[in-house]
């Protein structure tokens, strides 16, 4: 059955990628990239000579049609982003589920992304956890969402640009209070740098303006249930939750 690979491609080091990702980019008829000159410096270091087409956040409604009939016409397509695992915090959610739906085969390559690579050296438990990916743009949708894990035990993993990590970092700790964090930046590049600090170190410190940032935030280990109350601190919460 005619088949569309999902394949992790690096996160930075050209070396992160697996045999078998190799072997299926070497296979395919096409390769669907995010942007075919990043792919192609992957591409060509691997030595793959193979058809692009570009599968990005602004034509994929267009190129859905077109990968589908591929599908049809027996061809077997590779799906790669710019950096990691298709489909996370990038395209591939909308293509992937139309391939299934079409009654295709969906296969996945694993390899690098930037969540496992982050969580597992950020000296934080482990699991559970939530990914939460890119935080709204918008200062409010922002808020809300943070708030919304404010109670929550589990670690939780976020994606942010240097632009903005500052700004992100004041407006988590405004609402959070103080957590241990860990910042890492350039994952397995030649500066990668893991920052393991808490909330209240982290907004005073200077953050690279450049390069790509993974925050992960330990979970809420505080909450007190009703039964470790006092009566009178029953009733503040009480006065809290607006009854
Ligand atoms: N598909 C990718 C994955 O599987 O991790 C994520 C793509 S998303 C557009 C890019 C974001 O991922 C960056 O802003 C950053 O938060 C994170 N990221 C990707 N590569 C990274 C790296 N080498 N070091 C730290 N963060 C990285």
């Amino acid at each position: 059955k005619p088949t569309l690979y999902v394949v992790a491609t690096p996160i930075g080091n050209l070396g992160d990628i697996s045999y078998r990702a190799i072997e299926v980019l070497n296979d395919v008829d096409i390769i669907l990239a995010e942007d075919t000159r990043t792919s192609g410096v992957l591409l060509n270091h691997y030595q793959i000579k193979k058809p692009m087409m570009s599968y990005h956040e602004f034509n994929k409604e267009a190129q859905e049609n077109k990968v589908i009939d591929l599908l049809h016409e027996g061809k077997n397509l590779a799906l790669i982003s710019d950096a990691g695992t298709p489909g996370i915090s990038d395209p591939g959610y909308e293509i992937i589920k139309a391939v299934i739906d079409s009654g295709f085969h969906a296969v996945s390559i694993p390899g690098p992304s930037a969540i496992l690579a982050a969580l597992v050296i950020s000296g934080l438990i482990i699991q559970p956890f939530t990914f939460i990916g890119f935080l709204p743009r918008k200062p409010s949708d922002m808020k809300k969402m943070i708030e919304s894990y404010q109670n929550r035990k589990e670690t939780v993993i976020i994606y942010e640009s240097p632009m903005r990590i500052q700004k992100t970092l004041n407006t988590i700790y405004s609402i959070l209070g103080n957590r241990n964090i860990t910042l890492s930046r350039e994952l397995t590049k030649t500066f990668e740098t893991i920052i393991r600090t808490t909330l209240d170190k982290a907004v005073s410190m200077d953050h690279n303006p450049k390069g790509e940032y993974v925050i992960i935030i330990e979970g809420n280990h505080n909450i007190q249930t009703h039964f470790d109350l006092t009566i009178e601190e029953h009733v503040q919460e009480y006065i809290k939750l607006g009854h």
